[in-house]
Order: structure tokens, then C-alpha cells, then sequence
């Protein structure tokens, strides 16, 4: 099924139909060569809508409004861009009304976005970026996340136009990531959209990217990477639509692949679940059982594992070990490694991970936390953020301290997810081995 590839047909009368109109005298003049109408086109290929014209038109009342009355008369749909700058009067906007009606209004939402991309390039808003959030009380407006002009979605009569910037990068940028998603659910019931996740451990947003600068560029303009950050770890979500759902499902797995292959076992898993879920899972596939001894963390380890529905069958229960006191009558830390190395130690986390498993719960796998959540108990070798992390499986007892940055409840949330990623870790190597 390649119905995207067939030429379309001049007299499909089915086939949605769309008018690009790009305006700015640079353009007429030659100074500046339309590179906004081809992107656009790119964009929206995957979709099977058909491009039926494009115009390019000056800064200028008259034409603006000749070519959005033919485009708006043979299209469903309407996409301009340019006019919208500070510079020039506010002629689209003024021209989009006498179509659409309604009148200027004052915007905050669209004041605060221009306030804080203002801040993000380091310059003062000025009169002229505050015009910016004067918008057409008939639109909705979609903030531009990358510039200062606000996006214009405006729907009469069943036809859509959008009003985008003209710089290249905001409408490319707003174009894939925003409007042209918002497009396939308003217009596109024929178009199949897909995600892919990896979740990624040990490699900061901005070297992912970095090391994922070339393939980004090598993604065709139907497939879109999100990096969405969390405490611990990032997940990559690839967003793809197109209208043949074998072609993108293809596609999007190939790309997933690319991902994997480039950060190997960094992966911590390639599907959007709950830690704890696929921490569960893996227990269950090994026939394994887990139990906690949390101390910073004060239960939100064995928390994060009671919300995953059917936990009872791997997760036997857990001690909440905030005093030294539980730390030595129920899990057997000893008062030596207490005193001479302190609560928050390699060893303590160790003894704690022992005590529950063999003494307490009687499971094969356990976890143990003890740290320092802040913001008071900090001591001049142990800062706050200092936390200490054991997880056993049958194949090691492995324990590792770390330095959390923020606030108590970050730290209480990283330590929660790193001790699952550990946990997940070792019991995919354990599944690795096992199979030789
Ligand atoms: P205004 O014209 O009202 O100031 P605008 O959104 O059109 O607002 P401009 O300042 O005109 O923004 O354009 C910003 C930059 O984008 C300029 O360098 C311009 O040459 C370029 N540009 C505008 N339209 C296109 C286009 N269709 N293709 C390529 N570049 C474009
Ligand atoms: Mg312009």
C-alpha cells in the first residue's frame, strides 16, 4: 500500500487540498530565495493531502488579501508565513480579520512567551515585541516556543489557515513539532501516527544530543526526536506520521535500531513504561522475588513498585530504615560500620540490602538506599545529595555512592529511579548470561 507515492490526480476531488502563501518583499525582490514553501511541502508529503498552489507575495495589504481570498476559495486548508515581525505594520493580521473576523486584542499568554524567549537570547523585550501579543480575538494562538510571533490558527467554514513566522528556523522548527501534528488531528483521519521510546541512563541531555546531532538530520521530515529529561535518566520519544502505517512502522523501527546500536547499554529499555514495571517484569520472567530497606528514600522505592498492578507475585515488602536503631534491630547492621563509617556508607548500604533480603523477607533480590536528602545533615565529606545505593540479584551485590544535585524531593526521586535502574541492569545482564 503505497498510496503516498502514486501521483495525484488534478480532479481527485477527495483529496484535501492545500494553498502555501509566503509573503515578504525580499522574497519578490530576489535577495532572500523561498526556502519556507518547499519545507512546508516536506512537512506535510507524509500526510496525503495535495499541495494545489503556492504563491509568493510582498508586505502589502492588497496582495495579502487577493492571495488568502483565491487561496481560501480552492483549498481546505491555508498556510502562510511571513508578516508577522515586529518590523512592519501589523498588515496579515489586519488582512486575516477582514476573512475571519474579530478584532486586536491583548494576549498575556503570548506577552509572557515573548518575555521568555526574550530572556533565553539574553536581550530586553522591548514596545515592538510587546505589539507581538496583539492577536486576532478570532484565532487560537500557538505560541511560538522559538520566536517572538505568535502562531495564528485561524477556522471558518471548515477551512483552516495558519499563519506562521517567516524565519526558516521558527517555521521549521513550529511547523514539525506543532502545528503540522495539530493538522493530521484536525484533517487527517487517513494518517497513522506512531511513537517509539528509549529510555536512556548515564548520558546527559546535551551529549545525547550531540552524539545524535547527524542523525537528526538524517531523519526524514515525517519523523520528529523528542528528548524529554527525568530525574535519573531521559527517555527519546520518536513521534512519526504518515499515510501508509506499514512504510512508517518500518521506518520508525529502523530508526529506533540506529538510536540503540549508538548508545548500546546505556538503554535502559525501549518501551515508555514505569521503571518498576519493567523492573517487575524482568523478576517475574527470572522467577524472582525483591524487598527493600530504604532509609532516604523512606519508602518510595517499595511505593514505586506497589503502584504497578500484580507487584505482589515479586515484590515481598520492605523496612523503612530511617534510624540507626531499625538499621541494627531489624536489618543487622552492625554498630562497628555505623560508628566508623557512618550511616550514609558503602558498608551500611551493603548490610542493609543483606539484612532485609536473608534476615527479613527471605527474596533472592533486594535494594537499599541511605543518604543524605537534605537540606540539613550535611557533614564536610558528605554533602547533601550523598547517597549511598545497593542492589543484589543472584549474580553480585553491587553498591555504589552518588551525588544527587536539588532539592529533597529530587534527590528523594533520583535515588528512587537509579536504584531501579540498577536493579533492571543487573537482572538484563543475569537474563544475558543465563542464555550463554
Ligand atoms: P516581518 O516581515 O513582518 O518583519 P517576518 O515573520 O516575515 O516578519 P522577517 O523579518 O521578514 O520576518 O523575516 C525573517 C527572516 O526570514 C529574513 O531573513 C527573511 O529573509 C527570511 N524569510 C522570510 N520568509 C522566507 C521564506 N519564505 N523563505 C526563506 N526565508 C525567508
Ligand atoms: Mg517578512
Amino acid at each position: 500500500m503505497t498510496r503516498l507515492r502514486m501521483p495525484v490526480l488534478q480532479s481527485d476531488l477527495n483529496i484535501m487540498k492545500v494553498s502555501i502563501i509566503v509573503i515578504g518583499d525580499e522574497l519578490l525582490l530576489g535577495q532572500v530565495v523561498d526556502t519556507n514553501s518547499g519545507d512546508i511541502a516536506r512537512i506535510i508529503s507524509s500526510a496525503n493531502w495535495q499541495v494545489s498552489h503556492v504563491v509568493t507575495i510582498g508586505d502589502n495589504g492588497e496582495a495579502i488579501r487577493k492571495a488568502v481570498k483565491t487561496a481560501l476559495e480552492v483549498s481546505d486548508l491555508v498556510i502562510t508565513t511571513g508578516g508577522l515581525g515586529p518590523t512592519k505594520d501589523d498588515i496579515t493580521k489586519q488582512v486575516l480579520m477582514e476573512f475571519f473576523g474579530g478584532e486586536l486584542r491583548f494576549d498575556d499568554t503570548v506577552l509572557e512567551n515573548v518575555k521568555e524567549v526574550c530572556r533565553k537570547r539574553n536581550i530586553e523585550p522591548n514596545e515592538l515585541t510587546r505589539q507581538q501579543a496583539m492577536v486576532p480575538s478570532s484565532c487560537e494562538v500557538i505560541q511560538n516556543r522559538v520566536g517572538t510571533a505568535p502562531i495564528m490558527w485561524f477556522e471558518k467554514d471548515g477551512k483552516v489557515l495558519v499563519s506562521l513566522p517567516g524565519v526558516p528556523f521558527e517555521m521549521n522548527e513550529m511547523m514539525r513539532t506543532e502545528v503540522f501534528p495539530r493538522l493530521l488531528r484536525r484533517f487527517g483521519d487517513d494518517v497513522n501516527i506512531e511513537h517509539r521510546f528509549l529510555l536512556i541512563f548515564n548520558v546527559i541531555e546535551s551529549e545525547i544530543a550531540a552524539r545524535l546531532s547527524c542523525f537528526e538530520e538524517s531523519l526524514p521530515p515525517f519523523i520528529h526526536l523528542a528528548y524529554l529529561p527525568m530525574q535519573g535518566y531521559v527517555t527519546l520519544r520518536l513521534d512519526g506520521w504518515h499515510a501508509d502505517r506499514e512504510f512508517l512502522n518500518g521506518v520508525m523501527d529502523s530508526k529506533r535500531k540506529d538510536i540503540e546500536r549508538e548508545f548500546g547499554t546505556n538503554v535502559i529499555w525501549n518501551e515508555n513504561r514505569p521503571l518498576a514495571e519493567i523492573a517487575l517484569m524482568l523478576l517475574r520472567r527470572n522467577g524472582l522475588t525483591v524487598s527493600t530497606a530504604e532509609s532516604c528514600s523512606g519508602g518510595n522505592v517499595a511505593h514505586a513498585l506497589t503502584l504497578i498492578p500484580g507487584c505482589s507475585d515479586c515484590f515481598a515488602g520492605g523496612v523503612i530504615s530511617y534510624s540507626n536503631e531499625i538499621k541494627k534491630n531489624v536489618l543487622g547492621v552492625s554498630e562497628d560500620s555505623l560508628e566508623l563509617y557512618g550511616a550514609v556508607s558503602l558498608p551500611v548500604a551493603e548490610q542493609m540490602v543483606e539484612g532485609v533480603t536473608k534476615r527479613v523477607c527471605h527474596t533472592e533480590c533486594g535494594i537499599s538506599t541511605t543518604g543524605i536528602a537534605g537540606p540539613g545533615g550535611a557533614t564536610a565529606t558528605k554533602p547533601v545529595g550523598t547517597v549511598c545505593i545497593a542492589v543484589k540479584t543472584p549474580r553480585r551485590t553491587l553498591v555504589d555512592c552518588y551525588r544527587f544535585p536539588g532539592s529533597r524531593q529530587r534527590i528523594i526521586d533520583r535515588t528512587t529511579n537509579v536504584a531501579l535502574i540498577k536493579l533492571i541492569r543487573e537482572l538484563k545482564k543475569l537474563e544475558r548470561e543465563k542464555k550463554g
